[in-house]
């Protein structure tokens, strides 16, 4: 297996980059071997994806979600195939403060002294609805737990990224974070603020051994995609096992050097691929 570097270039306005490149990105064998990386959301749908291919990478994974159970399969899965032992931190983003940010921190900090890499995985749809008609408990919530809860995770996390070296911030982007869409209300007003925090966190990086990029991996067969899409046909839709490698390349050593960039990386559906 050869190591591929993709052709990345920086958006301009509404241009998007070929997304080609990163989707067929192969790792070398072990290529984030001795890296900590923490995903949010590594219990279910792309986090639980991206969590195993990491441990398969040779990361030390620290799997936070909001379900216990959840995490727990995860955790079965990567020992199951000889990965490198996760660590577990049940978290729900929807309600923690700042004893539960400090515990997290503090928990890391004794068990590995640093964190390499940081993938934002998590977050949740809320409600398809007219801004007139938005249910305005559910806004608040959806801005928390997809905006405002990376930006308390990543400040939390700032002390233990700076002692990596080569630390590499990911944040879950969408298409609906670059021109909204009718009825998306909330979730695409986290995803516009998601890349506004991402692009600020960049620029306050530079140079310092942290990058900070995001990343549209497209639909995906998951129960988010199908609570927004409950009548679609599934079968066209790839599994999150297919959307991970983009997030392997900007989380790993690879990636150094890449900042403040955002990426469109919907693959094909499965009908297309043939
Ligand atoms: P899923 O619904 O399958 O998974 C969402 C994950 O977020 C779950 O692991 C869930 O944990 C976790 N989560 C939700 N609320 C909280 C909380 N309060 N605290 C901690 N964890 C929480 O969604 P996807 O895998 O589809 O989505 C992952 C990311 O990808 C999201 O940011 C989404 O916006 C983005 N995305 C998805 C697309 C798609 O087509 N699927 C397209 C574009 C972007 P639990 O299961 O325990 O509730």
């Amino acid at each position: 297996m050869t190591a591929r570097r993709p052709n990345c270039r920086r958006l301009k306005s509404a241009e998007l980059t070929d997304p080609q490149q990163l989707r067929n990105y192969q790792p070398a064998p072990n290529s984030h071997q001795g890296r900590v990386v923490i995903v949010t959301g590594a219990g279910d749908g792309i986090g639980q994806a991206v969590a195993l291919a990491l441990a398969r990478q040779g990361a030390t994974v620290g799997l936070l979600g909001r379900t216990l159970r959840k995490l727990e399969r995860s955790y079965d899965q990567i020992v199951k195939t000889g990965g490198p032992k996760p660590a577990l931190l049940p978290f729900n983003l929807e309600t923690a403060g700042a004893a539960e940010y400090d515990s997290l921190h503090d928990a890391l900090d004794r068990e590995f002294g640093r964190v390499d890499g940081l993938a934002h995985i998590a977050g949740i749809l809320g409600a398809l609805s007219p801004i007139d008609h938005y249910d305005v408990p559910t806004w608040c919530k959806v801005l928390h737990v997809n905006l405002t809860a990376a930006f308390l995770l990543t400040r939390t996390l700032l002390p233990l990224l700076r002692r990596s070296g080569d630390a590499s911030i990911v944040f879950t982007s969408s298409g609906v974070a670059r021109r909204g869409r009718a009825y998306w209300g909330a979730y695409s007003v986290s995803k516009f603020g998601t890349e506004g925090l991402m692009q600020v966190l960049a620029h306050e990086s530079e140079g310092t051994g942290i990058r900070a990029n995001s990343l549209n991996p497209g639909p995906v067969r998951t129960a988010m995609r199908l609570q927004a899409f409950p009548a679609e046909d599934r079968n066209r839709l790839v599994e999150p096992a297919a959307v991970t490698a983009p997030y392997l390349f900007l989380l790993g050593p690879e990636g150094r050097g890449i900042n403040g960039m955002t990426f469109d990386c919907q693959p094909p559906p499965p009908a297309a691929q043939a």
